[in-house]
Formats: structure tokens, sequence, C-alpha cells
């Protein structure tokens, strides 16, 4: 394994003609980053993971403080799976001088995350540019548990470049809640409440989507689960999010709060 701390070093010393794989990653790694890196190990020559907390893409400063750093845990784990090859760049390395050039969403995508982190999305689609830019890379491999991500940067790149997007399923822990580097922060009990809240939102779901927007059912819901501070639960289309849903295409997408911290979800 080769740990590169420059950009300019990696695109040295790599050979991106070699059918490279890209994981880009925030660090505190855990098994969902596992399967993706596993799945570009599968189906690619080399794999490149990149640890890079982008402060871009935090509408909340300290949110960004606070994100988990384990990068001794992480490269240990990295090791062990035999990943080719480790990004972890600075800010300036990423960006260079210039001020962060802000992405621009449309307003029909302002919904789920979009509407409720301003300035999120746009951090991420701003640091994927500049990956993209930088490396010669062919695949990209993404994770379900943050769908809207996954459906904002495949948009993005098959309009602007040849880089193929690959989706990977959402990894979760016994108990059914996803794994996510923002587990850390939380104490035993917040996780079982947490994914309490998810095997309740699954039984939702079966109900759902046979009687698609029933209005009195989600307000139910909500109402019973006010402690988690809900920020959106919503039924979407998977292909585009839009609210054209089916039995066969729809999605129930979940923001929440416990303890402070915010969790995602969605199958
Ligand atoms: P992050 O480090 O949180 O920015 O995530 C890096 C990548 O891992 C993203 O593509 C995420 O969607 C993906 N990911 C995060 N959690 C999971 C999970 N539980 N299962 C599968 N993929 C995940």
């Amino acid at each position: 394994m080769i740990i590169f701390k420059s950009i300019n070093k990696l695109n040295k010393e790599v050979n991106f003609k070699a059918d490279i794989g890209f994981v880009p990653t925030m660090g505190a790694l855990h098994q969902g980053h596992v399967s993706l890196i596993k799945k570009s190990q599968k189906k690619c020559k080399k794999t490149l993971v990149s640890i890079f907390v982008n402060p871009a893409q935090f509408n909340n400063k300290k949110d960004y403080k606070k994100y988990p750093k384990n990068i001794q845990k992480d490269l240990k784990l990295l090791k062990n799976l035999k990943v080719d090859y480790v990004l972890i760049p600075t800010v300036k390395d990423v960006y260079g001088n210039k001020s962060k050039k802000k992405f621009k969403i449309s307003k029909s995508n302002k919904i789920l995350c979009a509407k409720y982190r301003p300035g999120h999305f746009e951090g991420v689609l701003g640091v994927i540019d500049q990956f993209i830019k930088k490396l010669e890379i062919n695949k990209i491999f993404l994770g379900e548990k943050d769908y809207q991500q996954y459906i904002l940067i495949r948009d993005f790149l098959k309009k602007k470049t040849n880089v193929k997007t690959i989706l990977c399923k959402t990894i979760r822990m016994n108990n059914g809640l996803a794994y996510s580097s923002r587990n850390g922060l939380l104490n035993r009990s917040s996780i079982n409440k947490s994914a309490l809240l998810i095997s309740k939102l699954r039984k939702l779901f079966i109900f759902l989507r046979k009687n698609l927007n029933n209005k009195i059912i989600i307000n139910n819901f909500l109402n019973k689960n006010k402690e988690f501070n809900i920020e959106y639960l919503e039924l979407r289309n998977k292909d585009n999010l839009s609210k054209k849903i089916s039995k066969k295409n729809v999605k129930i997408f979940i923001a929440f709060y416990i303890n402070g911290i915010r969790l995602i979800d969605n199958f």
C-alpha cells in the first residue's frame, strides 16, 4: 500500500491506465467503506481510497470540527485490505489557493438533505469535480446509504465525463442501523434507539408501499417518534428522486437527530 499526501506525487507515481477504482471517503472507516473497497477490488485492477474531510460540504462549522477522525486505525484497516493507493490530501492540495468555487444545485434538486443542509451538495460536487479533474480515474464507488449524493454525483459525472459511478448497497449492523462514521459520536443507548426507529420505519415502509403517500399514517409515525426530531420522511422515485412514485420505483428517505447527531437512511 502506498500512501500519498499530495495529488501531484500520486499522479507522478501511479499509472492511471491501469484501470483504477476510486473510493472517496471522509475517514473514520467502517464496514460500509470496506464493502465499497472490496467491490472496487473485485471490479478494477487497482484501488485508490481517499481520506479527506471536505470542509466545503459542512454547512455547520461545529459539525466539521467534531467529525470523527482516526487516521492510524484507518490506515491499519486499509493495509489489511491490501488497498493499493491511499490519498490523504490537504485542503490546499485539493482546492489550491482559489476560493472554493461553489457549484449550483438546481431548484428542483433542493429536496431532502439539499433543503436542510444548504451548501452541502454544492461542496460535495465541488470536491468530486476537483478529484475528477486531477485524477484520471474511470470508476467511482459510492454507497446507497447516501442515495441523494449518489444521484447528484451520477448525473454530474454523466454530463461532464466518462467516469462510471457504481452504486454499492448499504451495510448495516446486526440491529439494522446503517454503519456511519457519525455512529462513533453516539453512546450504546442512542445506537439502540436509532436502530429501533429504523426497524419501525421498515414496517411503515412495507405498509406505505401498498398505500402510497398515506399522509395520516406518515403523520402518525412522526407524532409517535417526536423525540427524534425527524427532519424529513419522504417517499421518492429511486431513478430521479421525483415524487412520481409507484410500488416498483419507490424508496423511503429519512433524516433524524439523536443526541444532537444527524443521521440519514433510506431503503
Ligand atoms: P463518507 O466517508 O461518510 O463520506 O462515505 C464515503 C462513502 O461510503 C460514500 O459513498 C458513502 O455513501 C459510503 N457509505 C457510508 N456508509 C455506508 C454504509 N453503511 N454502507 C455502504 N456505503 C456506505
